[in-house]
């Protein structure tokens, strides 16, 4: 069990799809690698990607995220409409312009290695960045990229937070209870008071705006946005359609209009969840197209959260200061996750992803439905007890088929786990959060291999072939 002490904006990043994992902890751990050891003396660089990293690496966007790293490109504010020419010329031209400082050459075909068949001992998404300088030193590093970003070495986590020292530190949701129950705090008082060793109110409240304001930009783009998604898989985006249908020939300009729209349509209970499902499917297809996404607890499982968001701002009126609170609940329901299991698809499946967003979800609706901490908690713990088991299964290394379509899923059982909660008597529960987080470890531990993100076994296998684009 992880013990480091873990921020709210460690769980919701903003970055680029269509990995958390894959995509932006390799891109990351570039960047790391650069921090510690760039010269400008290199004059090569190598990358070996290994386990799953190497086995769905390519459909993941894993090839272009450590060329973006090695360029120093930032995942939170980089021009994204700009990362396909770069890398077109990159590849054409071979030559990289090493952490935006020097031009080194580089062949994206030999200098990226997919170790196919080898899966380092420590964790499934290994790699390894090597530079070679003028006086023939070699300085190379090891990585694992364990899901939501986070990126660690076998000697240590890193990161700016681990050391710190919190108020309230929350290892289990029994300490939650018992900060509630001693101290009469809500969770986002709890929150807020650790997160105040990181930085003042203010900026926190500044970087929670961020957060959703990612989010809303990504839902509305999502909803107006065509055309087939990159891959080779040939997916159509579907969520443009789907706006359209429901908004039946309203016209509206920006954001706050569509959503006047929405809300003076008066849509029944088959609309409503229509609208749930398009947000979601909105974020996820900007996703799979290499758009700006929050990591919620992860890429793939990007859409959950936003969309069960956006369902409360739409549709039940929850203010901009509620929304602040939704994301610093449902962070520490990601944090829970992460310290007691995993968020890493390729340690735990879907579970790990789709499952803990879906958790996350739920505790954060049912703070905004009024619920008490022993209801939320509740929530949390049913949404994950029906995902446990949900395996990894991508077609063709993309994060596109289940995935897109699976946050929906995880929406509605979110908004599902939340309103059993508020009508429920929690101390009838026979099952903890904290017994479902030891649950879904254990599941993890014995799920094979095939089922967490390699693409070899489940949905994957049913469309064997892929067609890469260049
Ligand atoms: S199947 Fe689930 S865990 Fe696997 S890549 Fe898709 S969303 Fe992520």
């Amino acid at each position: 069990m992880s013990r480091e002490s873990i921020s709210t904006f460690d769980i919701f990043k903003i970055g680029v799809g269509p990995s958390s994992s894959h995509t932006l902890g390799p891109w990351r751990a570039g960047r790391l690698f650069l921090r510690d050891f760039y010269s400008p003396d290199v004059e090569r660089v190598q990358v070996d990607l290994y386990g799953s990293l190497a086995k769905t690496g390519r459909g993941h966007g894993t090839d272009i995220a450590v060329q973006l790293g090695l360029m120093d490109w930032d995942p939170k504010t980089c021009p994204v409409d700009e990362i396909n020419p770069t890398i077109a010329s990159l590849k054409s031209d071979r030559v990289m312009l090493l952490a935006g400082k020097h031009h080194i050459s580089f062949n994206p075909e030999t200098d990226i290695v997919f170790h196919m068949d080898e899966t380092l001992p420590f964790h499934p998404n290994g790699i390894k960045y090597t530079f070679w300088l003028k006086n023939s030193e070699v300085r190379s590093r090891t990585y694992y990229s364990v899901g939501g970003g986070f990126v660690v070495t076998e000697d240590e986590e890193l990161g700016e937070n681990r050391c710190v020292l919190l108020p309230y530190p929350i290892q289990h949701a029994a300490d939650i209870v018992r900060y509630a129950e001693l101290k009469e705090l809500t969770i986002p008082d709890m929150v807020r008071a650790n997160e105040r060793c990181w930085r003042p109110k203010e900026e926190t409240d500044a970087g929670l705006d961020e957060i959703w304001a990612t989010m809303r930009e990504c839902i509305y783009r999502g909803c107006h946005s065509e055309g087939v998604l990159p891959g080779g898989l040939n997916v159509t985006r579907r969520a443009k359609k789907l706006n359209a249908d429901l908004m039946s020939g309203r016209s509206y300009k920006g954001f706050d209009q569509w959503v006047e729209n929405m809300r003076y349509s008066s849509p029944n209970f088959q609309q409503t969840l229509r609208w749930i499902s398009i947000f979601a499917l909105a974020v996820n297809e900007e996703n799979a197209a290499f758009g700006r996404v929050v990591t919620a607890p992860t890429n793939g499982a990007a859409g959950v959260i936003p969309a069960v968001m956006m369902y409360g701002h739409t549709f039940l009126g929850f203010t901009h200061e509620q929304l602040r609170e939704f994301i610093l609940v449902a962070s520490e329901i990601g944090c829970l996750f992460k310290k007691g299991a995993t968020i890493s698809a390729a340690m735990g499946g879907c579970m790990a992803e789709i499952g803990v967003s879906s958790a996350m979800a739920a505790a954060g609706h049912a703070y905004m439905l009024g619920c008490d901490t022993a209801r939320i908690l509740m929530a949390a713990e049913i949404a994950m007890e029906h995902h446990l088991g949900l395996t990894c299964d991508p077609v063709g290394g993309l994060v596109q088929v289940p995935c897109i379509e699976r946050n929906t899923m995880g929406a509605m059982k979110a908004i599902t786990a939340a309103n059993i909660a508020l009508a429920s008597d929690p101390t009838l529960a026979k099952i903890s959060l904290d017994d479902v987080i030891v649950t879904m470890w254990e599941t993890a531990l014995d799920m094979n291999s095939r089922y967490k993100e390699t693409s070899e076994g489940g949905l994957a296998l049913r469309i064997p072939v892929i067609v890469p684009e260049c």
